[in-house]
């Protein structure tokens, strides 16, 4: 039947009557098709949220029982260690795997911390302290990592007495003196948030710890990663980084050479030529809106930091580490005020600038003998007492020394003092 033919009336009703029921079953079908995708999409973001809060439940229960582990097993004073492996890394950097002599547990710790090592170099002499960055990741139970970086010659025609004996002369099955991880660098995991980790050289050490943390967490948290080296020989876990950057689509590694070797190929070995700067910083990252955690030379670290804040950075979001800590120390207070500092023992002193010269380099610079280990406040070798004045720390000390002493490597005078030195 045509259109043609539908002259009745009644065909007509009847007709746009089937129409109108056709379309009526047809938006039916549809809505019950959306409705049953709304449902389903639902159900999808209602499982991915439970996921996300069964991630968050998951780790927030591992923080805390790492916690209560930390308390539970951490030593006081010095606990042997055996040297299970070691293993060269680059060129003059070598790893030492450890494990306590004791058998006992081994602490936890926050990736970022380092240890502090009593060593004897010179059979017979005097012991050095120095503390190392715990370079394995937390959740790795079993062992502790160290990764050490040969010191060569200075202007003084010395080379570094503690890097070179490890190197040279600590092998496997030999054991060594540990004090228990510490330090106040660390990556706070219950912490959310995006974070760029930087390691200039063998600084690399405590970020890639933070590295393999992040690498595995299981809330993601968007990283950015910058290595800088020189050049190809001095590129630490060139594979270990690839891979888990290729692995994961919240991590982004930046590597740097200032100076590659002829070989080394831009775009394959490395990313950048040049340094980790502030402008590459700022190329790069869509915003200043990171945590950053930065451990390397006092060049590179004093120029990140100074223009970190002038791009708006806080400075509460700017986390660094130094191993040579006279190297970074910047003039606080003002020099215009000085103080009187007498060395009772000695019979020497005099008057400084309050220009943040610890009280071990005034010391120093006296040529009066003091004992010094680790240079951060942690190991107390250089604890002094102090008869008269008052000091205030530099960085705060692991645990505050005891009454009447003070830890004269992060301590500045506050007033005139009389030590007993
Ligand atoms: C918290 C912390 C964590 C550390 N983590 C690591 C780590 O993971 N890996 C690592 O290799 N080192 C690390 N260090 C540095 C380490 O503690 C020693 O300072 C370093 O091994 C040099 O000691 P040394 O006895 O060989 O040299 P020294 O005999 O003390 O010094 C010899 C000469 O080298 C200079 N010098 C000392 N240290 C450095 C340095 N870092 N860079 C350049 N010149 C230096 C001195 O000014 C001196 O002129 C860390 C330091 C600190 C404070």
């Amino acid at each position: 039947m045509s259109l043609v033919e539908l002259s009745d009336p009644s065909q007509l009703f009847w007709l746009s009557g089937f129409v109108f029921v056709v379309v009526v079953a047809i938006q039916g079908v549809l809505s019950l098709v959306a409705l049953f995708g709304r449902q389903r999409l639902q159900s999808r973001l209602a499982r991915e949220q439970l996921q996300l809060l069964k991630n968050q439940v998951t780790q927030t229960a591992a923080l805390y029982q790492t916690q209560i582990d930390m308390k539970r097993s951490i030593w006081s004073g010095l606990r042997k260690f055996r040297i299970v492996k070691k293993q060269s890394e680059a060129r003059d950097v070598v790893s030492f795997h450890l494990k306590p002599e004791d058998g006992g547990a081994l602490p936890g710790y926050y990736p970022g911390q380092f240890l502090t090592f009593q060593v004897w170099p010179h059979k017979g002499g005097k012991s050095v302290t120095r503390c190392y960055s715990l370079s394995s990741s937390p959740r790795e139970t079993d062992h502790y990592r160290v990764t050490i970086k040969r010191i060569g010659a200075g202007v003084d025609g010395k080379p570094g007495l503690v890097s070179n004996y490890f190197i040279d002369s600590l092998n496997e099955g030999d054991t060594v003196d540990v004090r228990s991880p510490a330090g106040h660098f660390f990556l706070d995991e219950s912490r959310p948030g995006p974070v760029v980790l930087i390691g200039g050289g063998v600084g690399i050490t405590p970020v890639f710890s933070m590295l393999s943390v992040l690498a595995t967490a299981s809330v993601p948290r968007d990283t950015w990663f910058f290595h800088g080296v020189k050049n190809g020989d001095q590129h630490l876990w060139k594979e270990s980084l690839t891979n888990l950057a290729a692995a994961r689509e919240h991590i982004r590694l930046h590597v740097c050479y200032s100076q590659p070797n002829p070989d080394d190929r831009e775009g394959i070995d490395y990313h950048h030529r040049g340094h980790v700067d502030i402008d590459l910083l700022k190329q790069l990252l869509p915003s200043n809106n990171f945590d950053f955690f930065i451990c390397g030379p006092a060049a590179m670290m004093n120029s990140l930091v100074t223009n970190l804040l002038q791009w708006g950075v806080p400075e509460g979001r700017i986390h660094v580490e130094t191993f040579n800590p006279a190297s970074t120390r910047r003039a606080e207070g003002s020099s215009a005020s000085k103080r009187k500092v007498r060395f009772l023992r000695s019979g020497k002193g005099g008057t400084w600038p309050d220009d943040g010269q610890t009280l071990l380099s005034i010391a120093e610079s006296l040529k009066i003998p003091m004992d010094s280990g680790c240079q951060v406040g942690h190991c107390g070798a250089c604890k002094t007492v102090l008869k008269q004045g008052e000091v205030t720390y530099q960085t705060e000390p692991s645990s505050p020394p005891e009454p009447g002493t003070v830890l004269a490597c992060i301590a500045l005078p506050k007033t005139d003092l009389e030590v007993d030195a």
